[in-house]
């Protein structure tokens, strides 16, 4: 069972992909009943149990109502969320948080959860004020972010140098320098998501290095005015849906230089918010029973600074990991196994 129920992790395996089959047949068998995935690697199997585990079948919508619901309804009642893809290269970690590149707007069917949690959260949030126009108004911002070598770029105003400083001010996480823009629809929200994801294309080639080589942070600010008799209550929530840079174990055989910097960069920033979750989530259970809040490092990685307060405090965090079931790729899906066993 979880550490803690604001931490969920679930598992995703992708279809097997043709291009590898039949060099490299699946090593991965999944047990919905039991949420238990099992790793056979040349016979030695390893087996892992998480919260829910997504066979190759399973559609975006699955994915969307088992792990993106609870966090919307918590982010509407001013809960902040964040959900993560975890997973190598090439394993649907932009397919799960954004559906398939390239064709956003026309396969609605394989739109992923950012799309997903933007459409309901203003149909949410629509009915609710259409119904009470005068006690029920909200604001909602997007942000969308990259960063990389421990920098933050501005995916939604690209700039080649970045200026995004953060800074905690009296227990709350601010951002400078980002672009926020103020959205009053789904369509104009998913407007900014895609500009953004195509500076992060674009970027690619600019600045040399691979977007898989970074993280990509979608973050959405919500501010809701209800007004109950003659009080206003008035709560913000913040929301981060973060594409990871691929998990891939990095070999320092051919990097060097600026390439060494990064893989370190990345192995570091992962490493570094597993182990922010896992003290997270210790630090909850035993809560009850010990009086010295434990001490949590943020400030080690840009990354798990950046998400404070979304991660600790009053916040749900669900991390999917993502598996390509090929044997050829068995060593990597047994360290995200092993990343996902570690956080949950
Ligand atoms: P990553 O972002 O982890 O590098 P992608 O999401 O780009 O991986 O996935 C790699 C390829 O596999 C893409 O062509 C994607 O559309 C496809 N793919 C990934 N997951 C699935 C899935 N569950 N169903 C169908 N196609 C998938
Ligand atoms: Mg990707």
């Amino acid at each position: 069972m979880a550490l803690s129920e604001n931490i969920n992790v679930f598992a995703r395996v992708r279809p097997a992909s043709p291009r590898f089959a039949e060099a490299a047949p699946s090593c991965v068998q999944t047990d919905p009943t039991t949420s238990t995935i099992t790793i056979d690697n040349k016979g030695k199997k390893q087996q892992f149990q998480l919260k829910k585990v997504f066979r190759q079948n399973s559609t975006q919508e699955n994915v969307f109502d088992d792990v993106g619901r609870a966090i919307l309804d918590g982010f509407i009642d001013g809960i902040n969320g964040t959900i993560f893809a975890y997973g190598q290269t090439g394993s649907g970690k932009t397919f799960t948080m954004l559906g398939v590149e390239g064709s956003h707007e026309c396969d609605l069917l394989n739109r992923g959860i950012i799309p997903r949690m933007v459409e309901d959260i203003f149909a949410t949030l629509q009915t609710r004020h259409e119904k009470n126009p005068d006690s029920f108004k909200f604001i909602l911002k997007c942000s969308f972010l990259e960063l990389y070598n421990e920098k933050l770029y501005d995916l939604l105003l690209f700039k080649k140098d970045a200026s995004i400083t953060i800074q905690q001010q009296r227990q709350k996480i601010v951002i400078n320098g980002a672009t926020e823009c103020e959205v009053k629809t789904s369509e104009e929200c998913m407007k900014c998501l895609w500009k953004g994801w195509n500076q992060r294309k674009v970027a690619e080639t600019s600045m040399n290095h691979a977007s898989s080589r970074s993280h990509a942070i979608f973050m959405l600010t919500l501010i809701t005015e209800t007004v109950d008799g003659t009080v206003l209550n008035r709560q913000t929530s913040r929301l981060n849906m973060v594409d990871l840079a691929g998990s891939e174990r990095q070999t320092h055989t051919n990097n060097v230089g600026s390439k060494l910097r990064e893989a370190g960069s990345i192995n570091k920033s992962l490493s570094i918010l597993a182990r922010v979750i896992r003290d997270l989530a210790s630090s909850r259970t035993s809560s009850t029973s010990s009086s010295t809040p434990q001490h949590i490092s943020y400030r080690d990685s840009l990354l798990t600074f950046l998400l404070r307060d979304s991660l600790g405090g009053n916040a749900r965090t669900a991390v999917i990991v993502n598996i390509h079931p090929n044997l050829q790729f068995v060593t990597d899906t047994l360290s995200t196994l092993s990343f996902a066993e570690s956080v949950q």
